[in-house]
């Protein structure tokens, strides 16, 4: 139920080559603590080393502790789509571009965020700020935005992100199993 989850897709637009939801969190929890963000880390290692330009960090791992859940939720979906590329798909894109803003009337604390996969290369980030508060008041909702090599595995990387962040939340007690996730995602690109 919305009310209750610290991280909701509440909706998801489809296009051509890249993907954007709708997240949305609870007021009172919107940033990411140290705890949650372990949990993540040890989950998916390489969530640090994604580039993330943001306040002049270059690793999301600089970054994540008090960063946006939506803003976490766009590293782990890029993090699943880059296993799934590295571990069954080398041929196709392993490069995936995020990007994560306030949704118009949903301000925030902070404004906005871009990053990308973790092979080196410089990044195209994307900066929108909040265009005022329009009293949401228990919620704020933010924009992710996933570029794709294909739609379903797209959409798969970040419904099992949002499972995931919940249950680094603590709203889960039993871990996602990664194995599982990636191999799920790749018989999707198969079908
Ligand atoms: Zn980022």
């Amino acid at each position: 139920m919305p009310g209750q989850d610290a991280l909701v897709i509440t909706d998801i637009d489809i296009y051509p080559s890249f993907l954007e939801a709708t997240v949305r969190c609870r007021a009172d929890r919107v940033l990411v603590d140290a705890r949650t963000y372990g949990r993540v880390e040890q989950l998916l290692p390489g969530v640090s080393d994604q580039l993330c330009v943001h306040a002049g960090h270059s690793r999301f791992g600089e970054e994540a502790c008090g960063t946006e859940l939506p803003h976490l939720l766009e590293h782990v979906a890029i993090e699943l789509l880059v296993l799934e590329a590295r571990d069954y798909s080398p041929d196709e894109q392993s490069t995936f571009l995020g990007a994560t803003t306030w949704r118009a009337g949903s301000d925030g604390p902070r404004a906005s965020s871009g990053s990308g996969g973790r092979d080196g290369k410089p990044r195209r980030s994307v900066f929108s700020n909040g265009r005022g508060n329009d009293g949401a008041g228990e919620f704020r909702e933010m924009r992710v935005r996933l570029t794709f090599s294909h739609d379903l595995v797209a959409l798969a990387a970040l419904k099992h992100g949002e499972q995931i962040v919940r249950w680094a939340c603590g709203e889960r007690d039993e871990p996602p199993d990664v194995g599982e996730v990636i191999r799920g995602m790749h018989l999707l690109r198969e079908r």
